[in-house]
């Protein structure tokens, strides 16, 4: 097995480092209750800085290695379980076995997000300098609830949030806010709207309203699933989201929209939000964002624009046409974690009017009394989490070290790229592109004149299947037009044109397999 392989990757410790447990410290286990870690206190300096080196290697090592190891994992559900004690021992365990079991019950379960074939998704956005910021923000341990409770990851976040509305020329009228998720953003910019639709929300809640109102929610039948999530939370309801058919390059219909709209209101519904999408999760495309700006101004909607993906395109002057329209929104996210080389997890909300925001969200709690409204922003005051992880300080550290100059030099060769692998396609026989390639991801089949549909549906899923589990590479599937589809997006900074022209020779290697097999 495979796994198998990642045993002895870490760095043997050297003779003369300093010892890893601090079992045989001063005051160590006989002084402290006879445990192996010690019942009180924390590891002593001397041990933590030992650790930390030996961690550094084994993480940079880690970022070396990466596109030596098998993509995927071949653990089994329970595997992983299986090798962790069911219960907590008693006893703490020396640093020593700690930093050895990554290696065996943590690693075999890893699925390697980083490596640079992995295509999945948006692909991965890990990188070198945000991965030292975070680190940093893991010793610093802040939180920035107020302003007052860290300064710095405060000011840093408003900051951070400016250089990503100036990369990508939002208009500085919206204010920034960091969340963990876009679909946490989306929530909170529904929250908004909805107590702008209808005042007092926050106060009485909808349902004890006698007058309640049915909102409605309206979207492509391209668009998130987050859209949904974000109406069962607000008690509006899932079934209060409308979905508008998209035209045949997976845009939002906007004479559609109008129509759904139109019967709403005359069924007596209120139009709360319309969502346009800017860069679709499954094909990237590109909602008419000012035409259905048009459409809220008519029906007094509030326009929230989802370019949690495709929001980066705009680093690029020549991109900037992806965010055509979007001055006119009332909200809008942009998720650095997806195409701005900021890791997993930070995603940005700029809203137009944030004074509602804190209208619904601020809530302070009496021991913060004493803490809160020091003149600066208080970022607990714009959502629902009160502790907040110091998210800006990996994009600091990312965002300075590239440069707005690298920034827009990465996802620029990323969309090189995805061209390039589109023209590989268009030359080939038998296989044709199933979406328009706006940014870094191309959906493609194989799909012979004539071959049976439900067939060609199974032979593109098992091409992925089996492209995946070569260890080798990894995409998705997807479904386009009613079709089956395999899709990669590339977004991970040491993704090369070596890896793309050895992934497209696997696909073309397993079609060709597959095909006189199935
Ligand atoms: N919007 C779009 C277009 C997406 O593709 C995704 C996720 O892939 C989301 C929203 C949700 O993002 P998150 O995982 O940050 O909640």
């Amino acid at each position: 097995m495979y796994e198998m392989a990642d045993s002895g990757f870490m760095r043997p410790l050297s003779a003369t480092r300093v010892p890893i447990s601090f079992m045989a410290e001063k005051g160590g286990p006989e002084a402290r209750g006879g445990t192996s870690a010690g019942l009180l206190g924390d590891i002593p300096p001397d041990a933590l800085r030992a650790q930390m080196h030996r961690l550094v290697d084994w993480i940079a090592d880690y970022r070396e290695s990466i596109d030596q190891r098998p993509i995927v994992s071949t653990v089994q559900p329970g595997d992983v379980t299986a090798r962790m004690s069911a219960l907590l021992p008693p006893a703490g365990a020396p640093l020593e076995q700690i930093i050895a079991d990554l290696d065996t019950v943590v690693m075999p379960g890893i699925v390697h997000w980083g490596h640079p074939a992995f295509l999945g998704y948006f692909g991965s956005s890990s990188n070198g300098p945000a991965l030292l910021g975070e680190m940093v923000a893991a010793a610093l341990n802040v939180s920035a609830m107020t302003w007052r409770t860290s300064p710095s990851a405060t000011e840093m976040e408003t900051v951070v949030l400016t250089w990503i509305q100036n990369l990508v020329g939002l208009s500085t009228e919206f204010t920034g806010i960091v969340y963990d998720t876009a679909s946490v953003g989306l929530m909170h910019a529904l929250a908004a709207a909805r107590e702008a639709a209808v005042p007092g929300v926050r106060q009485t809640g909808l349902a004890a309203r006698p007058d309640s109102p049915i909102l409605r929610i309206y979207a492509s039948d391209q668009a998130h699933s987050s859209i949904e999530k974000a109406a069962i939370v607000l008690g509006i309801g899932e079934s209060n989201v409308v979905r508008v058919r998209s035209d045949r390059n997976f845009r939002m219909d906007v004479t559609a929209l109008r129509v759904v709209v139109a019967d709403d209101v005359a069924n007596g519904y209120i139009p709360l939000a319309v969502i346009a999408t800017v860069g679709t999760t499954s094909t990237t495309s590109v909602d008419p964002v000012a035409e259905i700006a048009d459409v809220c101004a008519e029906c007094n909607a509030w326009l929230h624009v989802d370019a949690a993906y495709g929001g980066a395109l705009a680093v690029l002057p020549e991109g900037r046409w992806a965010m055509h329209g979007v001055e006119r929104a009332d909200s809008v996210i942009i998720n650095p974690h997806k195409w701005l080389f900021v890791p997993l997890d930070f995603s940005a909300l700029f809203i137009r009017r944030a004074d509602l925001l804190r209208n619904v969200f601020a809530v302070t709690p009496e021991y913060l009394k004493g803490d809160a409204g020091a003149g600066a922003i208080d970022y607990m005051d714009y959502g629902i989490q009160l502790g907040r992880r110091f998210r800006a300080l990996k994009a600091w550290f990312a965002m300075r070290a590239f440069g707005a100059d690298g920034l827009a030099a990465r996802i620029r060769e990323h969309c090189r790229l995805a061209v390039l692998f589109a023209d590989w396609i268009a030359a080939t026989k038998n296989f044709e592109i199933v979406a328009p390639v706006n940014m870094a991801v191309i959906c493609f089949r194989y799909a012979p004149a004539d071959a049976d549909t439900d067939w060609l549906d199974r032979l593109n899923t098992k091409v992925v299947e089996a492209v995946n589990s070569s260890g080798a590479a990894y995409l998705t599937h997807t479904t386009v037009g009613g079709v089956v589809a395999m899709r990669i997006g590339i977004g991970n900074i040491m993704t090369t044109e070596t890896h793309i022209e050895e992934v497209w020779q696997r696909i073309l290697d397993e079609t060709l397999r597959l095909q006189a097999i199935e």
